[in-house]
């Protein structure tokens, strides 16, 4: 067994399975490794494509260019025995920083509503498999930490990371409250090194100003035309659910089996307004940014932003103000599942607010590598 060091902890707990119906995963297309090549050039050389993002690799073609990949049929696997490495991991996502991290793509339904194995012997059976690709990515981020963490001391901006965890996960409750979110935000551009203690909620709250920010977050991830550039809501029917902006326009459209897409309903977005989570919302919504706050990936997309910045942003507020900044865009497509869908503001909101946003929470560029 190599030696290096391995996080289960977001794991260790949880049951998981793969609902029949779903088909989710599916829509990402999934990249084929060199070693997988031969069974796909051998017997299905046409699904095969050449993929130039974000490294130039073989990936599995999909329907109509767009749709679902091509092996999905009736929501099922035709070479399920030959799926990729990558069909086969997920949901979990494998995160290599100075360690390695297990992580849980919370938009899969079957991380919720199926319990039938132990994700945590999954997780560990993964990780043997995934050993061979470790190692090297391991080496590769260590460096780039490394790296990362000499030029903040550089520039004066360094924190702790763990520290800045520990604060978090003592005040979880002012990220789940619009009223502390609102003045999280303000003090991460204004202060030079945020503190959140004895941080107190705005007064009063400028509520159009937040709902602004929480719509512009959420529609900049819908503004493309294309479906394999917005978010994917799978809903508890199984509906592949997309939501693209054209002409001023929140348009709601669902995805079918064969890639072809229908229009549901629109929206304005100005009159969609923005939802405060009951009691219930507010204890899982705290949930979920525990969650955040222990994703070594969630710390890498941080770090990736304060290096396109040029190490000009404190960490301590940049990780606060992600983190802030996070909860926002959840919150507005909570509001705008519930304007479309009526899904509430409670526990079940959120929930079906998280399930739309986690995937593209993952996907954030980071300054690690995903395995
Ligand atoms: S998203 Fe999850 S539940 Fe859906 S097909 Fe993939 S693994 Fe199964
Ligand atoms: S190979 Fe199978 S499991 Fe993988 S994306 Fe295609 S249909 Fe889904």
């Amino acid at each position: 067994m190599a030696d290096y060091e391995v996080d289960y902890s977001e794991v260790a707990g949880r049951k998981i399975g793969c609902p029949e119906g779903c088909g989710m995963c599916c829509l990402c297309q999934p990249e084929v490794l060199p070693e997988e090549r031969e069974f796909f050039r051998k017997n299905h050389p046409r699904s095969l494509v050449r993929v130039g993002s974000p490294e130039p690799h073989q990936a599995l073609a999909l329907k109509k260019g767009c749709g679902s990949c091509v092996f999905l049929n009736g929501r099922r696997c035709d070479v399920y025995d030959h799926r990729t490495a990558y069909c086969r991991q997920f949901p979990f996502h494998l995160y290599a920083s100075d360690r390695v991290k297990v992580e849980l793509d919370l938009s899969c339904r079957g991380v919720w509503d199926c319990p039938e194995s132990d994700a945590l012997a999954e997780a560990k059976d993964l990780v043997a498999r995934a050993e061979p690709r470790i190692i090297p990515a391991l080496e590769e981020s260590q460096a780039v930490y490394r790296e990362f963490y000499a030029n903040c001391r550089e520039a004066g901006v360094m924190s702790d990371p763990s520290r800045l965890r520990m604060s978090v996960s003592e005040n979880i409750s002012m990220f789940a409250d619009v009223a502390y979110l609102s003045r999280i935000m303000d003090m991460s551009e204004i202060e030079p090194v945020m503190s959140l203690t004895g941080l107190s909620p705005e007064t009063r709250l400028d509520m159009p100003s937040l709902e602004e920010a929480g719509r512009e977050l959420a529609m900049e991830s819908m503004s493309s035309g294309d479906p394999l550039n917005v978010p994917v809501y799978c809903d508890s029917g199984w509906n592949w659910n997309m939501f693209m902006t054209s002409g001023g326009k929140l348009r709601w459209k669902v995805m079918d089996d064969g890639g072809d897409l229908s229009e549901k309903g629109s929206a304005d977005p100005e009159d969609i307004p923005l939802k405060v989570p009951d009691e219930s919302g507010m204890k899982a919504l705290a949930d979920y940014v525990s969650t955040l706050n222990g994703r070594d990936s969630f710390m890498g997309s941080v770090f990736s932003m304060m290096d396109a910045n040029g190490y000009e942003d404190d960490m301590a507020n940049a990780y606060y103000g992600s983190l802030a900044v996070s909860v926002m865009d959840l919150l507005w497509r909570m509001s705008m599942l519930d304007h479309f869908m009526g899904v509430g503001c409670g526990a079940e909101g959120v929930k079906e607010a998280i399930i739309f946003y986690d995937m593209d929470r993952l996907d954030a560029p980071a300054i690690g590598a995903f395995i």
